[in-house]
């Protein structure tokens, strides 16, 4: 069976590969599989959002279709910027602006605990929606460190690890993140049907 995913973010598709490779007979991005589409991304919850942008994907290509969202949940800020992660301080994907507003808005705040979060979806040419989700918890660091990752990496500290998502290596994080523990859960379930 071929499965599309609803993405061309080369890490992703590689970490995407790794873990459901032996589920499917080929794993192909969107440009790979000629698809240029984008998803009005509308939906009020991690869920929501990945389930519209594989069923979409779905309906255009006729093929099985994955697709994730994810984004940082912060607990003093009532679970912002959430879905809103990737245009936090305004412009989409601007990740230094959107750390400098985090900081601020965290500005005397004791409380720093936080999560990544990530739903995955995969819709089936039949309409039927397997989905799973996953979470990395972690503190708001006062300032960045860490050269590596993306986004709130350089923010988002693990104090079991002594570090930032950013001073891991790219192996390391992609071990323990909420996108490999959603992939693990969703494979858990593609294989308990
Ligand atoms: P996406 O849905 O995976 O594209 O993620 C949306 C936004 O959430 C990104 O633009 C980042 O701001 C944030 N985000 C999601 N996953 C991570 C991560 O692993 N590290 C840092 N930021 C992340």
């Amino acid at each position: 069976m071929k499965l599309i995913l609803a993405s061309n973010n080369a890490h992703k598709l590689v970490e995407i590969r790794a873990i459901l490779g032996s589920e499917f007979d080929e794993i192909l991005s969107m440009k790979e599989a000629g698809i240029v589409h984008e998803t009005v991304e509308d939906g009020s919850t991690f869920l929501e959002n990945a389930e519209k942008k594989a069923r979409e994907i779905m309906e255009i290509s006729g093929c099985c279709a994955l697709a994730d969202d994810s984004g940082l949940c912060v607990e003093a800020l009532g679970g912002a910027p959430g879905i809103y992660s990737a245009r936090y301080a305004g412009e989409h994907g601007d990740d230094k602006a959107n750390n400098r507003k985090l900081l601020r808005e965290l500005e005397g705040v004791d409380d720093r605990r936080a999560h990544f979060a990530c739903a995955m979806v995969l819709v089936r040419p039949d309409g039927s929606v397997v989905r799973a989700e996953g979470r990395m918890d972690g503190v708001i660091a006062f300032e960045e460190s860490g050269e590596n990752g993306f986004g709130y990496d350089p923010l988002f500290y693990l104090p079991e690890r002594g570090c930032t998502n950013a001073q891991l290596s790219p192996e390391e994080k992609n071990a323990i993140s909420h996108r490999a523990k959603a992939l693990h859960a969703l494979v858990k379930k593609l294989r308990e049907e």
